[in-house]
């Protein structure tokens, strides 16, 4: 039962193969047994679960259908929940029950959804290997010695391993399509303001976004559909009708045009990677798409100005964590500036500390104009490459990432090296875009994916291209040795 994807699932619990309680028992078992080797949960809500499962079947019972009604998920323990602890993987929110949910939690209890628990992440979704969390690394089921990636390391672990079928995630610079990448999985970054960020607690405001994270891109759609929407609670959501993405899934691609950047494979990419992409490109070719090659000249700026900008907006999110308002305060402070030293700097871990650092000496007086705003005009240069070359494609494909996961703590003195990582996520989320990494193959026995970037709200076009690669290819389908 554990293999079933959601698309599976909702066929199975339609034609009563087997119930929503039974499946979640089954997974909730599963967690249990195998979870201690992946560290993949922060906290479970076995209740909770039994009782939406229940619910689910009732509704179902009245005749109610509906792809999620019944499906077992997880949220990112980023995603406020009411009255269940909401840490963000740090200690600083270690005892915080959140006083409610998340829209995109809410709407996806709404569309009947069970939530089987909290996955862990890097703390406060900073990092790309979720070896920055308070509650411990998440290890790759992949291969135990290796990172899943990060900041929605959590969830990518747990779907990889087949603990649950979907989870949610979130993607400031890469956090889904890079632990999908590293895991396996396809996960999907909306377009900037398509799934609302209220109740999403923040790392860099313009650049979050939610998403799904899934083994299929016919199970993104499924889930993006229950998460997408225009929420007046969050003021950078936009109010444009969300398609049908599941009916987007059979569009040929015959004259789809697609883009392959040549900065892309430069001296930074595992030869072998660039293999499996141009495998990837040949494929899609069959299938009839016209490849181009294409330019983004300022491709090589988006890692120093997105490291100026993320952690500028970070360390005026994270100034709200003060020992006053939420979370975690020290014990016996001598005055009020002993309480906020000590209470930040007990509660925040050491990457959190940096970011904070670095983001209010971007910030200030002297230097604004050198960092941020410069950072600025880098994120605008950027974005005008890739409408330049939207005119002339569909579709951008590349690698995800330059390399496969890593081992557990190779890159943890140099926190440089793990910004590296991130060279083929960033772009999207400086520009707003939507972008999508599915599985490509295999590098020594750890996954490498493939990203498709999209013009602004193209998540149908994504989801097609990726569902139509995934009936001629089977790398989706292969699972990770002992689970
Ligand atoms: N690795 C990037 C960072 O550390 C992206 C994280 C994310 O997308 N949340 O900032």
């Amino acid at each position: 039962m554990h293999q079933l994807t959601l698309a599976e699932i909702a066929r199975g619990l339609a034609d009563k193969k087997f119930s929503s309680e039974e499946l979640t028992k089954v997974l909730l078992a599963r967690i249990a047994q195998l979870d201690p080797q992946l560290n993949s949960f922060i906290s479970l809500t076995e209740d909770l679960a039994l009782t939406q499962a229940k619910a689910a079947d009732a509704r179902r019972a009245n005749g109610e259908s509906g792809a999620l009604l019944g499906a077992p998920i997880a949220h990112k323990d980023l995603f406020c929940t009411q009255g269940i602890r909401t840490s963000c993987g740090s200690k600083m929110l270690d005892n915080f029950k959140a006083p409610y949910d998340a829209t995109v939690v809410a709407k996806l209890a709404a569309a009947g959804a069970v939530t089987l628990g909290k996955t862990n992440m890097d703390e406060f979704a900073m990092g790309s290997a979720n070896e920055s969390s308070y509650y411990g690394a998440v290890k790759n089921p992949w291969n135990l010695e290796h990172v899943p990636g990060g900041s929605s390391g959590g969830s990518a672990a747990a779907v990889a391993a087949r603990l649950l079928p979907a989870a949610t995630g979130t993607d400031t610079g890469g956090s889904i399509r890079q632990p999908a990448a590293l895991t396996n999985l396809t996960g999907l970054k909306p377009t900037y303001g398509r799934v609302s960020r209220w109740g999403m607690i923040a790392y860099a405001s313009s650049l979050d976004q939610g998403g799904p994270m899934a083994r299929t891109a016919e199970d993104c759609a499924i889930l993006l559909q229950g998460m997408a929407g225009f929420d007046p609670n969050d003021s950078t959501s936009i109010d444009e009708p969300v398609p049908d993405y599941s009916a987007s899934l059979n569009g040929s691609l015959q004259g789809l045009r697609i883009g392959v950047p040549k900065e892309y494979f430069s001296a930074g990419l595992d030869p072998r990677i660039a293999e499996l992409i141009h495998n990837s490109v040949k494929e899609l070719q069959k299938l009839g798409a016209v490849i181009k090659e294409i330019s983004l000249p300022n491709m090589q700026h988006a890692i120093p100005a997105y490291y100026v900008i993320a952690p500028a907006e970070a360390s005026s999110n994270l100034s709200r964590f003060d020992g006053v308002r939420f979370g975690y305060r020290c014990e016996d402070p001598k005055n009020l500036e002993d309480l906020y030293k000590r209470s930040r700097g007990e509660g925040f871990g050491a990457e959190v500390q940096r970011r904070i650092m670095v983001g209010a000496y971007a910030l200030s007086a002297g230097y604004y104009d050198a960092y941020y705003l410069k950072a600025q005009k880098i994120r605008r240069l950027i974005k005008n490459d890739f409408m330049a070359a939207f005119n002339e494609v569909d579709i951008i494909l590349g690698p995800t990432t330059p390399n496969p996961a890593w081992k557990l703590g190779a890159k943890n003195s140099d926190p440089v090296a793990a910004y590296l990582e991130d060279v083929y996520t960033i772009t999207a989320n400086l520009a707003g875009l939507p972008g999508l990494s599915m599985p490509a193959g295999f590098v020594d026995g750890l996954p490498v994916g493939v990203q498709l970037l999209a013009p602004y709200f193209q998540e149908g076009r994504l989801l097609n291209v990726a569902h139509q690669y995934q009936l001629n290819t089977d790398w989706h389908t292969r699972t990770p040795q002992g689970f």
